[in-house]
């Protein structure tokens, strides 16, 4: 695979451009192209430029290559990247903007029971550029440009574990937040983790004040382990600990994801612990109803069971939602869109050796 113009940050593209013996006016007239999503061969360049450009970066690295459009406008997409492999992002209209859910990594090797993402194992990370390119093919196939865009929020909860792509993650947030571009605030973007706590301490250092959001989905450390394989590496004391230091850090308070499974975490007990466990911490529940996946066991709970798990949050003082499920007549959510796409067998997924040994190394 060649490389992905899209991974550079515009003073990177300044001296690539530079080193071709460009003018600098034509590495902004890249930069504001590639913002605009268009492929490398489309740029208002000269075709000499193009070509030199084309002979050493993709083209085109993410082509929608799939829509799904639900009736409450919820739109799914399918990504082809250049390698041939295929990702899943989702839009969603709320009243205060458009929301794009992007794919981190192609799969997951977190292993979660509950979630599609991690069925085949990890394929690859995806670079920063990639991630990016998800949110530029959006915006702009949904008629946005750079003043008025299509996409004006970002949740990164797509396929794969964002800080076990940490390099590529940070990358894609500074060129993401970056002025002048597609520039779209931290404060509206999202990174849902599993808990990957040394990184979630080290993301409190990078100057990026965004929601942090953390995956909890049970209220002790046993009952975690039986559905998230990385509870054996972490403790919910640890992950509270990696909350506060970044509440402290960037003054963002954080939230917790809780997916509503039926017989595992969600009884009158699980909501009372689950607020000792929260009490007086400057944080959100997010409760989401289980999404069934077909390959996994695990059960969904009703929504009157749902909504008493809500109550007693609240009344035990915790500020939580129930999310609503969109799009759900198009294919569900978490990795079902891709793994139903890979049943057909339609992408050809190339393990390399390396990330075959990724997935076979303790997370
Ligand atoms: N790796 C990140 C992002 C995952 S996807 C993380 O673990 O946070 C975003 C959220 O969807 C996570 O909270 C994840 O646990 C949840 N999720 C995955 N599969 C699900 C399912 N089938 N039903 C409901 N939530 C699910």
């Amino acid at each position: 695979m060649k490389k992905i113009l899209q991974d550079l940050s515009r003073s990177e593209l300044n001296s690539l451009t530079g080193g071709l013996g460009e003018k600098k006016f034509r590495a902004e007239q890249i930069y504001l192209g590639l913002m605009q999503g268009k492929k490398i061969s489309e740029l208002p360049v000269s075709s000499a430029l193009r070509e030199k450009l084309l002979a050493r970066f993709e083209d085109e690295p993410v082509r929608i290559h799939k829509t799904f459009e639900s009736a409450d406008g919820t739109k799914k997409f399918l990504f082809r990247l250049a390698d041939g492999n295929l990702i899943e992002g989702v839009l969603m209209q709320y009243k205060y903007g458009n929301t794009q859910c992007v794919s981190t990594q192609v799969g997951c090797r977190m292993g979660c029971k509950f979630c599609a993402s991690t069925l085949g194992g990890l394929v690859r990370n995806l670079t920063a550029g990639e991630i990016l390119s998800q949110i530029l093919a959006v915006n702009r196939a949904c008629g946005g440009n750079l003043k008025t865009r299509a996409v004006t929020n970002v949740v990164l909860m797509g396929s794969g574990e964002p800080f076990d792509n940490y390099d590529g993650v940070v990358r894609f947030l500074r060129n993401l937040t970056a002025e002048g571009g597609i520039h779209i605030s931290a404060r509206n973007v999202s990174l849902s983790t599993c808990g990957l706590v040394p990184e979630m301490k080290k993301f409190s250092d990078e100057g990026i004040p965004l929601n942090l959001t953390v995956s909890l989905h049970a209220v002790t450390d046993g009952e975690r382990r039986r559905t998230m394989p990385v509870a054996n590496k972490y403790k919910i004391a640890e992950i509270l600990e990696a909350c506060d230091l970044y509440f402290r850090k960037t003054g963002r308070r954080y939230i917790f994801e809780y997916s509503l499974i039926s017989g595992e975490n969600c009884d009158e007990e699980h909501a009372l612990a689950l607020a000792r466990l929260l009490k007086g911490k400057l944080c959100h529940v997010n409760l989401i109803r289980l999404n069934e996946v077909k390959e996994r066991k695990l059960g969904s709970v009703g929504e009157k069971e749902a909504y008493r798990f809500l109550g007693a949050l609240e009344k035990n003082g915790i500020s939580a939602t129930l999310r609503r499920s969109m799009g759900s007549d198009i294919g569900g959510a978490c990795g079902q869109l891709r793994a139903s796409y890979l049943e057909q067998s339609e992408a050809p997924i190339t393990t390399d050796r390396q990330t075959k040994k990724a997935n076979e190394m303790e997370i």
